[in-house]
């Protein structure tokens, strides 16, 4: 019996969505996507609340790339609005800029010290440079590791033990290596080329993206319910990897948030887009979606983020967690998954276990389906 679709995708979220759409209108396949949620767009869900205001469900996400083809080819389902992500951080009694840069310095030191530092950063590393905190702590000289200690201790020691449940060291150097120290005056955010939000929203930009013919959406559906009788024979899945197979190897660690959010009667509430707060409260930051959507109403909507572990059944898995550990326990899956290939693909932060962020879930899901998919369904399989 022929099946009624040529692809089952599981899950709704950037990669899988731009998978879909690549396959309903390059190969003309049909393909249903479902989602064990009620919505689409995964963690990148935007919707409005009661005030009105759009606010990011599950934590702000800030649109940001060096890819012109990402860029490119997302620019085909919105348009989108210049942004750039400032955020601050709460360290000893001021708000200073974040990543810490030689702004940072001025707000937190005396003069002439600033000064010094200043001075032996550029002439230890470069002007317009960015250093990862753990090959700051490596540099020699009384000036340079007092300064990475201190910008250990206050900054990212303590949102580290917060945000993962562990130091530093315990994680890949690629984790605070994505909030380098900026050797300039620098202050934004993100470092990339295209720095944008999407005019009308996520949600819109994937309901723009998966309007297509040949493409059916089933939300509120777990792949468990699916996997005995997949409506396909070839499926693509984006979910937790270890969920697939049942965590026959063993649960890999996640860590996940509470959200909370609050509205606000009257405009902005902070001056930027996001606080960081790494030494004091259980929460690591608190956004302002004012500023990352552009809109101002008579109220406005911030999110506060509390990490907790990921728990099955009781929250959602937000993070893998990269570190030297979880590399050997993915392994075994990762073997498996490779076995499963050309009935079964997986990709995604989840089923990767990898940190991208959307610009690199769109980028895998674009690169699957060029370098894998494609060629499978037209049966050039090597
Ligand atoms: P997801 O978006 O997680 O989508 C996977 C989907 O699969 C989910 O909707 C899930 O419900 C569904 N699913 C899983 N298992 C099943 C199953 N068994 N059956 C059915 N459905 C299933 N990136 C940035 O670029 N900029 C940011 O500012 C940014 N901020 C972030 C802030 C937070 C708090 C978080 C958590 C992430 C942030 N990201 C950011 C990362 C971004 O969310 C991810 O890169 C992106 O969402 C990954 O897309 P994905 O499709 O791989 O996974
Ligand atoms: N980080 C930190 N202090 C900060 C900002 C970031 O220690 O003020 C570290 C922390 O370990 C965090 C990581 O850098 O998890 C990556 O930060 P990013 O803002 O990229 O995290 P995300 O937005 O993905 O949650």
């Amino acid at each position: 019996m022929p099946k009624k679709y040529d692809w089952l995708i599981v899950g709704a979220g950037f990669t899988g969505a731009v998978i879909a759409e690549r396959i309903a209108t390059q190969l003309d396949q049909r393909v249903l996507i479902v989602d064990r949620r009620d919505h689409i767009a995964g963690n990148a869900f935007d919707t409005r609340n009661e005030a009105g205001n759009l606010i990011h469900l599950y934590g702000p996400h800030i649109f940001h790339t060096n890819s012109p083809k990402v860029f490119h080819h997302l620019s085909r389902f919105t348009r989108w609005r210049p942004y750039f992500h400032h955020v601050l951080g709460h360290v000893d009694g001021r708000f200073v800029p974040v990543p810490f840069n030689l702004e940072t310095l001025d707000q937190l030191f005396p003069q002439a010290m600033a000064q010094r530092m200043a001075d032996a950063l550029v002439a230890h590393f470069g002007f317009g440079t960015k250093v990862p905190i753990t090959k700051l702590r490596q540099a020699e000289g009384d000036e340079m590791s007092f300064l990475a200690d201190y910008i250990y201790d206050k900054l990212f020691l303590n949102y580290t033990m917060k945000q993962w449940g562990c130091t530093p060291e315990q994680l890949d150097a690629s984790v605070t290596a994505r909030v380098p120290i900026v050797i300039s005056r620098d202050s934004r955010y993100f470092g990339d080329i295209y720095q944008a939000m999407p005019v009308d929203g996520y949600t819109a930009m994937f309901e723009r993206m998966l309007d297509h013919p040949n493409i059916d959406i089933e939300l509120g559906v777990d792949f468990a319910h699916l996997k005995d009788a997949p409506p396909a024979d070839r499926i693509v899945y984006t979910g937790p990897i270890d969920e697939f197979f049942g965590h026959c190897e063993g649960a890999l660690p996640y860590r996940s948030l509470r959200f909370e959010f609050e509205t606000h009667a009257g405009g902005r509430v902070q001056p930027v887009g996001t606080v960081n707060y790494p030494n004091e409260f259980d929460f690591t930051r608190i956004t302002d979606f004012s500023h990352l959507t552009g809109e101002t109403h008579s109220h406005t909507t911030t999110v506060c983020e509390f990490p907790q572990a990921y728990v099955a059944g009781e929250n959602d898995p937000y993070y893998p967690v990269p570190s030297p550990e979880t590399k050997s326990r993915v392994q075994p899956y990762r073997q498996m998954a490779q076995e499963l290939k050309g009935k079964v693909w997986f990709a995604g932060r989840l089923a990767d276990y990898v940190y991208y962020n959307m610009d690199q879930a769109c980028a895998r899901g674009l690169s699957l389906f060029e370098k894998e998919l494609a060629p499978a369904a037209l049966g050039m399989e090597v």
